[in-house]
């Protein structure tokens, strides 16, 4: 195939992809109760070339999520951001957050109280309040960064006194599971973490984003409690690092 025709290829796939996901967000939501539209979509673009994050946006993506600073800044300027939000979903490193805030639309993945003071700090500076989600490690992983559900909320409230930060919610990434019950047990502990946080009404505090489900589980996630899909390979086919 001549790389034209690759392309054209690839542009079919993600709208194919595309219009497949959005129906199943549909099913899912409508079965939890909820409409389509009150669930966001996040494309997910780490590794991703431009071109073919720009053909979704023109499908209509209006967020998409990077996972790592300096991609997030490289791509940027490449990208057609009109009306499109971009997250941050990726593990902070102190030494990067002067870069990355104020540069995109959320801060997904605070998962320390260091972080999150150090992005206050540096959007203080900016003369701006970045939007963050607390990340949980809802399975107590040793591999996966995030607070220990036990931990949350106390790290939420003193993160509530933190200057230029609003916390918008949680966001989780589950074990990998054999069972469906399973993977289930962890999205519905999150969610009524997610509800009982939410119902003590802290100060600063707006629980409105539960960000959880990926592209093998964005279904399930929902029928839990999701409002907020991460999804990146059913998009785009497998990631080439
Ligand atoms: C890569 C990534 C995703 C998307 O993963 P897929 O399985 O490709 O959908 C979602 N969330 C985070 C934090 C990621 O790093």
């Amino acid at each position: 195939m001549t790389e034209k025709s690759l392309i054209d290829k690839k542009f079919s796939d993600i709208e194919y992809n595309l219009k497949t996901i959005r129906e199943e967000i549909a099913e899912a939501a409508l079965k939890s109760g909820r409409r389509p539209e009150d669930i966001d979509f996040m494309a997910v673009t780490k590794t991703v070339d431009e071109i073919y994050i720009n053909h979704a946006i023109s499908c209509g993506i209006n967020l998409i999520g990077e996972n790592k600073v300096q991609e997030m800044l490289r791509k940027k300027p490449s990208l057609n951001l009109d009306g499109v939000k971009k997250n941050l979903i990726g593990h902070l490193q102190s030494n990067k957050a002067s870069q990355i805030v104020g540069q995109v639309d959320m801060i997904e993945s605070v998962d320390s109280l260091k972080i999150a003071k150090e992005i206050g700090k540096q959007s203080v500076k900016k003369g701006i309040v970045s939007d963050v989600l607390i990340e949980v490690n809802i399975g107590r992983e040793e591999s996966k960064t995030g607070f220990l559900p036990e931990a949350a909320e106390e790290n939420i409230y003193e993160i509530s006194e933190i200057e230029g930060i609003k916390v918008c919610g949680l966001m989780t990434i589950p074990p990998i599971c054999e069972k469906n019950a399973e993977l289930c047990k962890f999205f519905e502990n999150i969610y009524n973490m997610y509800v009982d946080i939410r119902a003590k009404k802290i100060d600063n505090v707006y629980m409105q984003i539960l960000s959880m489900g990926m592209s093998s589980d964005y279904t399930e996630a929902i029928l839990c409690g999701s409002n907020h899909v991460r999804i990146g390979s059913k998009i785009f086919g497998p990631r080439i690092y």
